[in-house]
């Protein structure tokens, strides 16, 4: 049986297609409908090789090319993405469940923002010159070589851009392994970098589960490794890179935290929990899960937020008034179940939904548990899924307190009207991305990423360019060699 989702192929490598059928079967499953649209095949040895041969070679001819001429590849890719917009939402609806009402406006769009922004910059990666009386060094800012992109399943076209995007700016080839669960999008964004002029092998996609990310983590001819997924693949992932000295990005889980103080805007705090814990039916990693809610604004928080939730709409993601999706799958369906029983099961206060909704696709209600404390499973463990936990405090020292009080340190949010206090909680706060009366941005110009064991380095922004690139110091004497014998 064929779908209209199904690829071409499993893989794309050195600008074609490639299929293995020896590969492990995957089968991609509309999370809206439980059925499968597509299938692809786990890369094989073979393919994980001719992938990594061809961004070997690949990358000295991208490498060779000027930072402008791969800015405009990027550039156009960008601008081609754009135009494709609304095919490529369609696709990432399928891929993940996501509404397309948000897929629309939050993932090609997104892609497009990092391959525009690092096209931009590309051309102006440069050293530096360090004078010393007359003998001076230069710097050269280098690319890496290849480096592997490996995906976690809620942002899969994002993802595949902010790791390609800055990758290919500074003269990188990728080999990107998407997540077994949304294999789709990623083959798109390697169609179009090739469209738009990139050479062939530059940007490849090889499908497969944790294994065939380890076995391009492994590889001699890799020089990097930037991952988005859990924090426990990415202790894994981190291990194995050491093992070759490979340089890493990490971009893994969070349990961030939203403080509300009593002087917030009760509307626009209400609208930040939202943001925080709902969007992509709370599948995304720096959302603020643990939300502190002062005592003088609780009550009216919990009254006013389950009252902005009846107003979800669930169903269909094709339909573009459908503004609340499904769970990516029956197993993180299964997981969020778990919490919500384990949450209840400990006595927190089940303030809104916590059902199953009873009919096809992995759709759960949104999820509200009030009086939860900080040493209940709910408030600790990443749940990845719509539920938002409330947690009273007193005051500004006790919420910072145990705001920082987690292993992560990916995200932090704080509503208040008090300047300087806003500007305090920003500064205490452990996490590498914080809002100040609103939450979950994430433009291409601000660096992204986790302190703690939320992850290391950074995506976006000109920082990126660091965590693509190494820097050669080239000394050169203008005088004559003193040696001491
Ligand atoms: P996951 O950790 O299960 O998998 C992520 C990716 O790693 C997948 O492609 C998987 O196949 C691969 N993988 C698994 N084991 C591997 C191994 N041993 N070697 C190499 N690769 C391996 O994560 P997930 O369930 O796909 O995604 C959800 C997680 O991702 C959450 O924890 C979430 O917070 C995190 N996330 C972080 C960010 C961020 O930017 N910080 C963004 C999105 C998601």
């Amino acid at each position: 049986m064929t779908y209209p989702t199904q690829p071409t192929a499993s893989h794309f490598i050195d600008g074609v297609y490639v299929e293995d059928t020896r590969g492990d079967l995957i089968e991609v499953i509309y999370p809206a409908t439980g059925k499968v649209i597509a299938q692809v095949h786990a890369a094989t040895p073979a393919i994980i090789d001719q992938a990594l041969a061809a961004a070997t070679r690949a990358q000295k001819q991208w490498a060779a090319m000027t930072g402008a001429e791969r800015g405009r590849v990027l550039r156009r890719a960008s601008d081609i993405m754009r135009t494709r917009n609304r095919d490529l939402s369609v696709l990432e609806t399928y891929d993940t469940g996501k509404p397309l009402q948000e897929t629309l406006v939050a993932d090609a769009t997104s892609g497009a923002d990092a391959l525009e922004y690092f096209g931009g910059l590309a051309g102006a990666i440069t050293g530096e010159h360090i004078q010393l009386g007359d003998d001076f060094v230069y710097t050269r800012r280098e690319p890496l070589g290849v480096c592997v992109g490996i995906g976690a399943w809620n942002y899969p076209t994002q993802i595949a851009c902010w790791k390609g995007a800055p990758a290919l700016a500074c003269g990188n080839a990728m080999v990107f392994k998407p997540s077994e669960t949304t294999p789709l999008c990623a083959l798109k964004v390697a169609e179009i970098l090739l469209e738009a002029g990139a050479p062939a092998g530059v940007f490849n996609v090889v499908q497969g589960m944790g294994a065939v990310g380890a076995s391009l983590v492994a590889d001699p001819r890799v020089a990097k490794v930037s991952l988005t997924g859990s924090v426990p693949t990415g202790r894994k992932v981190y291990a194995a890179a050491a093992e070759g000295i490979r340089n890493v990005t990490m971009e893994l889980g969070g349990k961030s935290p939203l403080v509300i103080f009593d002087d917030a805007n009760l509307e626009d705090a209400v609208g930040g929990a939202i943001l925080a814990n709902f969007y992509s039916s709370g599948q995304v990693c720096s959302n603020g899960t643990r939300v502190f809610v002062q005592g003088g604004i609780r009550a009216a928080f919990i009254a006013r937020l389950c009252e902005r939730l009846d107003q979800i709409k669930m169903g269909d993601p094709m339909d573009e008034t459908t503004n609340f999706g499904p769970m990516v799958s029956e197993q993180q369906r299964k997981v969020v179940q778990g919490f919500i029983a384990q949450g209840i099961a400990e006595g927190a206060t089940l303030s809104y939904g916590g059902q199953v909704i009873d009919k096809e696709g992995f759709f759960i209600q949104p999820t509200v548990f009030s009086d939860v404390t900080d040493d209940m499973v709910i408030a600790r463990d990443e749940i990845f899924g719509p539920v938002l936990s409330i947690l009273s405090f007193r005051d500004e020292e006790e919420a910072l307190e145990r705001s920082n009080n987690t292993e992560f340190g990916l995200a932090a949010g704080v509503f208040t009207q008090d300047l300087t206090r806003a500007h305090r909680m920003a500064a205490g706060f452990e996490a590498g991305t914080c809002y100040i009366n609103t939450y979950n941005l994430a433009p291409v110009e601000a660096p992204f990423g986790g302190s703690k064991q939320s992850g290391v380095g950074r995506e976006n922004s000109k920082g990126a360019i660091e965590y693509y690139t190494q820097v050669k110091s080239v000394y050169v004497a203008m005088g004559p060699v003193e040696a001491p014998f």
